[in-house]
């Protein structure tokens, strides 16, 4: 089962560390192919893990409603069979729909770049960078690793 977010107008997605709470953005699809490993701002380590609060939310509420809802919807009538009337067995029947998908807002998060993995994120500030794949944490105010975007200027 996939649940897709949509991104920011750069196509980034908001991501959270565990960790330290604080959130970055990642392309997906772009730079390595490996999973995101690495908190950029505290260095945790760890996989799958990543998502922000709206996103788990909304990820819950699919997997109850196309997932666990029919199951339910299934069992109440089984329930409702074996008691053949002398029963009176009422499961919750109005089940929830699926919340409705969290959409990424344009911020102003600067662009960095891990030229180890070839990785874009967006993050909130970037002295020192760990690499989100690899963990080499990288100063960014000594490398030209940070980027402009190209057109349109997004400077406020
Ligand atoms: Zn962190
Ligand atoms: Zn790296």
């Amino acid at each position: 089962m996939e649940v897709n977010f949509p991104t920011d107008t750069d196509g980034f997605l908001s991501q959270e560390c565990p960790s330290c709470e604080q959130q970055f953005k990642v392309i997906f699809g772009q730079g390595s192919e490996e999973p995101i490993s690495y908190c950029p701002y505290c260095g945790y380590n760890g996989e799958d893990c990543w998502y922000t609060q709206p996103q788990l939310e909304h990820i819950q509420s699919v997997v109850f409603s196309t997932v666990l809802a029919p199951e339910l919807k299934k069992l109440d009538r089984q329930v409702k069979g074996m008691s053949k009337g002398f029963l009176k067995i009422d499961m919750k029947s109005n089940l929830p729909t699926p919340s409705v998908v969290p959409i990424d807002t344009d911020d102003l998060f600067e662009i960095f770049h891990f030229p180890c993995c070839g990785e874009t994120v967006k993050a909130a500030r970037g002295d020192n960078l760990f690499c989100i794949i690899c963990g080499t944490e990288i100063n960014m105010t000594a490398s030209d690793s940070k980027k402009s975007l190209p057109e349109p200027q997004r400077r406020r």
